[in-house]
């Protein structure tokens, strides 16, 4: 039974009249989708794009995880949702805080919105740190929320489920396998529980170990394509968009290609202190280094000298200043520090070398971050009515709720 439309965040979403998921595939760059449907290894994807159904679309900056899974789930850039990477400095201290606790965000979820106003909502993340970002304001009592790297510890209390619906082992959060499970649990879950509304959100590690051609990133592909065709077999409206692209950062000897913006700034300006949104808990797989910083200057400082000195870095692309970032990057200004620093397409910022452990990169670097891993797929199971003028990967429930053509 349809009920009245909800109004979330100035934006109105049509009552869903079957169960519409929404996928975030975690670094799911285009050239991974093309790469797998040049060889005939990802059906839905070519037909999706024959049949105009698959499109570049903009993601929001810095392209990062969990700016871009709240901007998916708000429908709302960083500006308004509040999240701006995983680490900001507080206000007036050189204090590095940790963004990831839902109480730093700054506006309600559509999942949310949905469940208090009676929806059915199933949401499943590969990392935990993200299920408790994006499982904010569900009413449990009616929803589901879990991550598969923390399966084993589900309770009908905490998570609306008393077992995980798993049907394999996951050996690591460093694998395929545990972002498998997210799509193994929604095609289950779209059968137990039948949800008005699903998210399944993945990791990225498989897209940060492998380009696009070879055979790990192949077989992921691969197996994203497969369940995309199940979900919708099953019943669904499926729209899947990626939170950021991946490239390639490293040297032709194989090398990490960084610019360690901390040590150039000890002597530029002491005192300044260069932030990297990327860190987090989960840094096996890319050493902290993405293409994106931001930097806090001392009052003093002069802020026009050191943007002209960073500008003259080969590894770096762009630097603005924080007012430049909120008006073009949709950035909330208490969040980010006073310069904004972009990486080229092939390159990664770091503070200094001592602070980066490389010694757990076991494939040559690939990671995100920057103004080049901005573009993301996005692609639904029907057609649409009409797309959006520019495609944003957070009109991804406009698209699903609002703009597919009924069947
Ligand atoms: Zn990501």
């Amino acid at each position: 039974m349809a009920n009245a439309p909800l109004t979330v965040n100035d934006r109105q979403f049509a009552w869903p009249t079957q169960p519409c998921v929404v996928i975030c595939a975690d670094g799911f760059d285009m050239a991974y989708l093309e790469a797998a449907e040049a060889l005939d290894r990802a059906p839905f994807f070519a037909r999706a794009r024959a049949e105009g159904r698959l499109r570049g679309a903009k993601g929001a900056m810095p392209s990062f995880t969990n700016p871009n899974n709240c901007s998916i789930v708000t429908g709302q850039p960083p500006s308004v949702h509040g999240i701006a990477g995983n680490f900001f400095l507080e206000p007036g201290t050189a204090n590095p805080v940790m963004m990831n606790d839902p109480s730093f965000l700054r506006a309600p979820s559509i999942l949310a919105e949905f469940s208090q106003a009676g929806a059915k909502v199933c949401v499943v993340t590969a990392k935990d740190k993200l299920r408790k970002l994006l499982g904010h304001g569900l009413d449990i009592s009616n929803a589901v929320c879990f991550s598969t790297e923390f399966a084993a510890d589900v309770t009908e209390a905490e998570h609306g489920i008393a077992e995980a619906p798993i049907p394999f082992p996951i050996p690591s959060v460093y694998s395929a396998e545990v972002s498998q499970a997210v799509f193994a649990a929604g095609v289950s879950l779209l059968h137990s529980h039948k949800p008005d509304l699903m998210y399944l959100s993945t990791t990225d590690y498989i897209q940060h170990m492998f380009a696009p051609d070879e055979e790990g990133a192949l077989a992921f592909t691969e197996m994203v394509d497969g369940y995309c065709q199940a979900l919708t077999d099953a019943g669904a409206r499926v729209v899947l968009t990626a939170d950021h692209g991946m490239n390639a950062k490293f040297l032709p000897d194989g090398e990490p290609n960084v610019a360690y913006l901390q040590s150039i700034l000890d002597l530029a300006a002491p005192g300044a202190k260069v932030i990297l949104p990327i860190t987090d808990p989960y840094v096996v797989h890319h050493g902290a280094l993405g293409s994106f910083a931001t930097v806090y200057l001392l009052p003093d400082d002069n802020i026009e000298a050191i943007a002209a000195e960073l500008r003259e870095v080969p590894a770096v692309e762009l630097v603005i200043t924080a007012d430049e970032a909120v008006e073009v990057l949709e950035l909330p200004r208490d969040r980010i520090g006073d310069l904004c620093v972009m990486a080229r397409a092939n390159a990664v910022l770091g503070t200094r070398r001592a602070e980066h452990d490389l010694s757990q990169l076991t494939r040559p670097l690939r990671s995100h971050g920057g103004l080049h891993e901005q573009g993301v797929p996005l692609v639904s199971s029907h057609n649409l009515d009409e797309w959006p003028d520019k495609v944003r990967n957070f009109d991804a429930f406009d698209i699903v709720l609002n703009r597919v053509e009924e069947d």
